[in-house]
């Protein structure tokens, strides 16, 4: 059984899903922003459903963003699961928090984006706020089975969040998919600091395109999804986000005919009116249509003296 909660959240995505799953064991699929309205709303789906906060024996966390990782320690008897990055967040591990600022100054820095902007690199921690404070009890990967739910098994889909996993049941043929696939709209690939410091800046549009095109070679035919309605047409749906998005990557190609821009100068060209406010928003969006094109081979990048990066098309 899946019985769905739709959560308030204080963000402009708006209503937020969460999913309660009875097998042998009763679970809950992410857990909605910290806010007390979510809280009420989550007491009162799961009351509709027949239970309270103490019946409830798992989470199970898609991803670590705030509208859905909010109340996974009001659960007194529950175990929580997810991808391991969802600990460095939950825990607000200090290494991570202090690295996480280095990280995003050394992004502003290469993509051309004056110094008046950089204090916004303190603006991308504040939705820990919303996030709930206890550590995983145990990291979930790849092919993992969910325990207590027989045929349910996780599966990678990173790119909108470097945690994101989706779970799938073969034999029904259904995923309960996160923020990976949406009905209504398409899924930024955030840039965030990598779990691997070493491991350099993820190329989250090159990771969610793959992620897209796994769920593509499955035989999906329902995702319950983090927002909006449950998704059917799923492989119809996948082939049009990826369509468009090869689209706003030519937009970006075409800027390029003539002239080498930075980062920054494409996203105030893509997003004029918003870019100030939503600038690590609007950068991510930018980085991925970029590093799209550069896997394409349809892009160059260079970098002057000040180690600020510059594409031109190739
Ligand atoms: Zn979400």
């Amino acid at each position: 059984m899946i019985h769905k909660l739709i959560l308030p959240t204080p963000f402009a995505v708006g209503d937020v899903n969460a999913y309660l799953l009875k097998g042998d064991s009763l679970s809950l699929v992410d857990a909605g922003p910290k806010t007390p309205d979510a809280y009420a709303a989550l007491e009162r789906g799961i009351k509709e459903a027949g239970y309270s906060f103490k019946d409830v024996e798992q989470v199970f966390l898609t991803h670590h963003h705030p509208d859905h990782a909010g109340w996974i320690d009001a659960f007194p008897n529950a175990k929580v699961y997810g991808h391991a990055y969802n600990d460095l967040w939950l825990t607000r591990d200090p290494a991570f928090f202090a690295y996480h600022d280095e990280f995003y100054l050394e992004r502003l820095i290469e993509e051309g984006v004056p110094q008046k902007y950089h204090a916004w690199v303190e603006k991308m921690k504040r939705p820990v706020a919303f996030m709930g404070n206890r550590p995983l009890d145990m990291t979930v990967e790849e092919g993992d089975a969910l325990p207590g739910h027989p045929g349910w098994t996780v599966v990678e889909t990173l790119g909108h969040a470097q945690s994101h996993v989706s779970f799938w049941h073969a034999e029904s043929k259904e995923m309960i998919g996160g923020d990976h696939i949406l009905e209504k709209i398409s899924s930024n690939p955030l840039i965030e600091p990598p779990l691997d410091p070493s491991a350099g800046r993820p190329q989250a549009m090159i990771q969610y395109n793959e992620s897209l095109r796994k769920v593509m070679t499955m035989p999906v035919e329902k995702i319950y999804s983090g927002h909006g309605n449950e998704v059917y047409n799923v492989h119809a749906l996948i082939a049009h986000r990826l369509e468009k998005q090869h689209d706003r990557a030519m937009k970006v190609h075409a800027m390029l005919a003539e002239t080498h821009l930075t980062i920054f100068e494409i996203t105030q060209k893509l997003f004029p009116s918003v870019y100030e406010k939503e600038l690590g928003l609007t950068l991510s969006e930018t980085i991925g249509q970029v590093d799209y094109l550069l896997a394409e081979g349809l892009a160059i990048e260079s970098r002057d003296q000040d180690g600020v990066f510059t594409y031109g098309q190739a």
